[in-house]
């Protein structure tokens, strides 16, 4: 296969320079690498530039409401947990309106793999701070003298306190990096989380290209990722440093896994033939 295999005949609608073009030759590298199945494969997305990711990618896929990818993707799974399931989004569709769901899915462990395209901004509304918006930082609705007042959430060390079993972060400038990242998190039995750093060149002046140039370090060589505690304290640098790979990662149940009805079979492979559901109804009646 190659990644050609999975273009639609559709071309993307990002301005020129975004780094959703990154993500998405790199999301196309990571399945040809992986050799996916493109009948068992669902890509969920849920509003913003980067959920529009779905509309260019051949395989199943799910545009949901804004912040609410990872509860269909969790639907999905549990309906048929045979298949990939990838979810995806930006920073405010899934640390603003999905927070709630990203919490949740974390402690869980299902097995879904979820991109976050973290630009640092809302870029479809045209340039609102998002959720992991520097603080300071200028935008049409935050002006000067004061700028954004709000502190950023840290996506990777909320991943790791909250449960995810294998947190990652990447920079669509490195798109081998990103592609690696995106296939280790998919082949992960468990929750897996990549952080993506991602420029938006219209409307985040801060976060350029250039700007990660200069920070970004990748802690391959200098990391254990079985070593929780040091993830956590690699997750609290962010400034001149900026560190990427893979910061956690470890082996538990999923989701699935303990529940007993999915232990023989999926649920879309189960029949109620021979099933007596007369009291069940009787009590509906
Ligand atoms: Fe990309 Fe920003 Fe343009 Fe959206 S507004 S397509 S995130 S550059």
């Amino acid at each position: 296969m190659s990644a050609y295999d999975f273009n639609l005949d559709y071309v993307p609608t990002w301005c020129p320079g975004c780094g959703n073009f990154g993500i998405f030759n790199s999301l196309k590298k990571a399945f040809t690498t992986l050799e996916l199945d493109l009948e068992q494969t669902v890509l969920v997305n849920g509003i913003g530039c980067s959920s529009k990711i779905g509309q260019y990618v051949n395989c199943y896929r799910i545009e949901t409401l804004h912040g609410r990818s990872l509860p269909v993707a969790t639907g999905i799974k549990l309906a048929n947990h045979g298949l990939t399931v990838i979810a995806e989004g930006g920073d405010g569709d899934g640390m603003g309106l999905g927070m709630g769901h990203f919490v949740h899915t974390a402690r869980r462990n299902l097995d879904i793999s979820y991109f976050i395209h973290n630009n640092q901004v809302y870029g479809l509304t045209k340039g609102q701070t998002s959720p992991t918006s520097e603080l300071g930082m200028f935008t049409k609705f935050t002006p000067p003298p004061l700028g954004n007042v709000e502190r950023p959430v840290n996506i990777v060390d909320m991943a790791i306190s909250l449960g995810a079993s294998f947190v990652a972060r990447a920079y669509t400038g490195d798109m081998n990096l990103l592609a690696d990242m995106m296939v280790q998190a998919i082949r992960h039995r468990g929750f897996a989380v990549v952080d993506i750093l991602q420029p938006c060149v219209s409307f985040n002046s801060v976060n350029t290209y250039a700007w990660y140039q200069q920070r970004v370090r990748n802690i391959a060589d200098d990391h254990d990722p079985a070593n929780r505690e040091q993830a956590k304290s690699l997750a609290g640098r962010w400034g001149d440093e900026i560190p990427v790979g893979v910061f956690f990662r470890e082996e538990r149940p999923t989701f699935a896994d303990s529940m007993a009805q999915l232990k023989d079979r999926t649920l879309t492979a189960k029949t109620l033939s021979g099933v007596d559901i007369s009291g069940l109804m009787a009590d509906l009646a």
